[in-house]
């Protein structure tokens, strides 16, 4: 089976021997792969919706193992048992959906050592979510696939203590090279790994959010409300500080 390089990414970032919960499966391709890889070996892939709840089914089916993935039709993290797995991945989705089934199913989450996300959008929220539950951010990585870009975010359980110290240098103000300063609300935006080593897609990715953001604000601009006006100016104000922060990492570059 060959996997896009979304879901390749993805499933380079489960640890090998883990027991895999992939919620939103869809097609159930992710534990399929990563089994006949040998990479895991017991998943579950968990779908609310009747459609791909069969095709995950009969995907596993053809694929001669049923003994190894269970498929259940769920919302969320209903279909997971506490214990049962080391490691829940989360993909294609909105970044405000992976926040409710995480909040939803927390009481699964204790057994669970690492969360793989991929937020189609509101990265930012996942990122604030997992700061605050005890979740490290460990790896970032961000792609481009057919025209659209993908960030996937790896998040261990942080130390028993719940010690986020870790995570609280993360994510704090700091200053690049070039001498700008880049404050915590932009590096959860960013990602405070990705903004360490930007590659073409991180700039093609905020290049095109850029345009988005000032189509926005010109829209804003035809109105003549006054919360209108200052919603624009905040906009404005954003939209100046990210050029900034980009103009600025582009000059670093290597
Ligand atoms: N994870 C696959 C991937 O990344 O290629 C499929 C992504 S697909 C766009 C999103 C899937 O999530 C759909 O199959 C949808 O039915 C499922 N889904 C949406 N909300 C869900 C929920 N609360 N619980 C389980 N599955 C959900």
């Amino acid at each position: 089976m060959k996997l896009s390089k979304r879901l390749e990414t993805i499933a380079s970032q489960v640890p090998a021997g883990s027991r895999l919960a992939d919620i939103g499966s869809d097609h159930a391709l992710l534990p399929v792969y990563l089994v006949q890889q040998g990479m895991i070996p017991y998943a579950v892939a968990g779908e609310i919706n009747p459609g791909p709840y069969e095709a995950a089914k009969k995907q596993v089916a053809e694929a001669g193992l049923s003994h190894c993935i269970a498929v259940r039709r769920g919302d969320g993290l209903q279909a997971v048992q506490a214990g049962e797995v080391d490691v829940i991945t989360i993909a294609g989705m909105g970044g405000a959906l992976i926040v409710h089934i995480l909040e939803q199913g927390r009481s699964k989450l204790e057994a669970v050592q690492t969360l793989v996300l991929q937020p189609n959008i509101g990265e930012d929220q996942v990122r604030h979510w997992l700061t605050a539950n005890g979740w490290r951010l460990a790896a970032e990585q961000l792609l481009e696939e057919d025209g659209k870009y993908y960030e996937v975010l790896t998040a261990q359980r942080d130390a028993e203590n719940g010690d986020t110290a870790g995570t609280a240098n993360l994510y704090a103000p700091r200053m690049l090279a070039c001498g700008i300063q880049v404050e915590e609300s932009l590096l959860y935006r960013l990602g405070p790994y990705l903004i360490d080593s930007p590659n073409e897609a991180f700039y093609a990715k905020w290049r095109s959010e850029l345009r988005k953001m000032a189509g926005i604000a010109q829209d804003m601009g035809r109105s003549d409300s006054e919360s209108a006006q200052v919603r624009r100016d905040a906009l404005l104000l954003e939209i100046a500080k990210m050029e900034e922060v980009l103009a600025c990492l582009q000059k670093d570059k290597p």
